[in-house]
């Protein structure tokens, strides 16, 4: 872990989805950030991310960060993972913070604390 202040000139998403949509006007991008455009490439960075995993042992993985080489470049696809989500849903005019905020509230109610902790069963509703 560093100190160091975010780059993207402030804490948040929506300070994270400015940065991105001036970088794409400044290079005159927008026309390629359809969304279908941009749900493929969050998906081919997905892809990138679980390329960085998929042969480790689930204890390999869970201590990848300790290895500074692994640990970079899953920091890396984490963090294309994470422009290609918030450009997404900038376009699409989504509160990227409500709508997990919304579904994570769906996933308390059909996932009681009494009735799921310590158990991965999917609910009977899903
Ligand atoms: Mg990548």
């Amino acid at each position: 872990m560093t100190n160091q202040p975010a780059t993207h000139g402030g804490a948040g998403v929506e300070s994270l989805a400015e940065v991105l949509r001036r970088f794409a006007e400044e290079r005159d991008w927008q026309q390629f950030h359809t969304p279908k455009n941009l749900a493929m490439a969050l998906s081919g960075e997905v892809g990138e991310l679980l390329a960085e995993l998929q042969w480790l042992t689930p204890d390999e993985s869970a201590r990848v960060m300790a290895d500074p080489v692994a640990g970079a470049r899953v920091r890396a696809e984490i963090g294309d993972v994470m422009i290609y989500l918030v450009r997404l849903a900038d376009v699409l005019g989504i509160d990227l913070v409500q709508a997990a905020t919304d579904k994570l509230a769906d996933s308390a109610r059909r996932y009681p604390v009494e009735q799921a902790r310590g158990s991965a069963a999917k609910a009977v509703d899903a």
